[in-house]
């Protein structure tokens, strides 16, 4: 019996990596499997992108380099920040790091602690509260039902609000559930924030992935809200670099400066010529996201539309990312029941909704970055199983 911290000993493992574990070894045993458990977009990254990374390490660019990442890049990020996002921040403001997810870590590790209270939605993306309980703080849970669409309210936040609430977490558009923030639930969360004099984290990651013409709000964009606003981004989802681990955190100064300390002394700096493919992504053409959101639009439909026709599955159209979370509670079954029956018998692979909160217990997670040829193969074998 090995020591271990208790901070982390009561960590559940990523559920996530859990269903494409199970996969894998499936496939290992000769099963034709199909994964939609996962967050990665189907397509390569562009090769204007992958190019300047090939020239930056031929040129040389393979050593450590600026902490909070090349001039260049927070450049081309502040300037991209201020032009879509309508951020007032400025180079010095931003910390590369190496994927949106370390971005996150080393941000609530420099934020909060012990004794400090963490709000965040539910359902919610699996790593948040990990990331909170390694902090040492206690994560507050806003349920959000699929009866209402997952609507935020003020009433639904003061309700678990303490005095010791230091931080709110937001995610637009929402992992898993597919909505994107309207204006009227951002003034919520704006009110909400200046009142307690909470700073919040806008995990924006999904951003590019968005439809029907809807509009992304960035939070820090609202008035008052820069100095109490960390934007979380990264080049992951928008342009297909899940692998290259590019993100980062840009926020007020004195915030930026403490967080700095974390990730000087965790990471030292994101890799050198994964950071000249990020410039090349943010300063070339930027048609190659309205490629893959066209392709994911269009799958999002069939998806849904295959969903509904399956008796005890309730799926709403999602607004923004790339999965469906239909609720299946119709079945009889939990969401748990439901994945664990699809990956043994329709040798489909999707998340649990219970994975990303309590909330999230009667509905399942598919991801539609999936060629369509497997969404449809995926579709009728899920059909075939819940007998229509
Ligand atoms: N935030 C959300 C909501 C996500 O779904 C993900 C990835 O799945 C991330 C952040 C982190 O992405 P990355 O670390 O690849 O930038």
């Amino acid at each position: 019996q090995y020591h271990v911290a208790e901070r982390v000993r009561q960590l559940r493992p990523s559920p996530t990596l859990a269903v494409s574990d199970r996969a894998r070894a499936l496939r290992q045993q000769g099963i034709d499997v199909i994964d939609l458990g996962g967050g990665d977009p189907d397509f390569p990254t562009p090769t204007h992108i992958c190019q300047a990374a090939a020239d930056a390490m031929f040129r040389g660019e393979t050593h450590y380099v600026a902490s909070a990442g090349i001039p260049e890049l927070r450049r081309a990020i502040a300037r991209k920040l201020q032009a879509e996002n309508r951020i007032p921040v400025t180079p010095d403001e931003i910390i590369v790091t190496p994927g949106g997810k370390a971005a996150l870590f080393v941000s609530i590790l420099a934020l909060v602690g012990p004794g400090d209270d963490v709000l965040m939605f539910d359902p919610g993306w699996v790593s948040y509260e990990p990331m909170v309980i390694m902090a040492g703080a206690r994560c507050l849970h806003v349920p959000l039902l699929p009866e209402e669409n997952y609507r935020i309210t003020r009433e639904a936040i003061e309700a678990v609000l303490t005095p010791q609430t230091r931080l709110m977490i937001v995610n637009s558009p929402n992992n898993p559930t597919g909505r994107v923030l309207t204006r009227e639930e951002a003034d919520a969360i704006v009110t909400v924030a200046q009142e307690h004099d909470i700073v919040v984290i806008s995990d924006e990651i999904y951003e590019k992935i968005i439809y029907d013409g809807r509009e992304h709000l960035s939070l820090a964009a609202f008035p008052g809200m820069a100095e109490r606003t960390l934007t979380v981004n990264g080049f992951s989802k928008a342009y297909a670099m899940t692998g290259w681990r590019l993100g980062y955190v840009a926020g007020p100064a004195p915030l930026i400066r403490q967080i700095m300390k974390v990730h000087s002394h965790s990471a030292t700096c994101a890799t050198s010529f994964a950071q000249w493919g990020g410039v090349a992504a943010l300063e070339g053409p930027q048609d190659v996201i309205d490629a893959m959101v066209a392709a994911w639009d269009r799958r999002r439909r069939f998806v849904t539309e295959r969903l509904n026709a399956i008796p005890g599955f309730r799926c709403p159209l999602p607004e923004g990312a790339f999965y469906a979370f239909p609720d299946v509670s119709g079945t009889g079954l939990s969401g748990q029941e439901v994945a664990q029956k699809l990956i043994e018998e329709a040798y489909v692979g999707v998340t649990p909704g219970d994975a990303f909160g309590a909330s999230g217990s009667g509905c399942i997670r598919l991801s539609f970055a999936t060629a369509d040829e497997l969404l449809e193969r995926a579709l009728d074998r899920i059909a075939n199983v819940f007998g229509r």
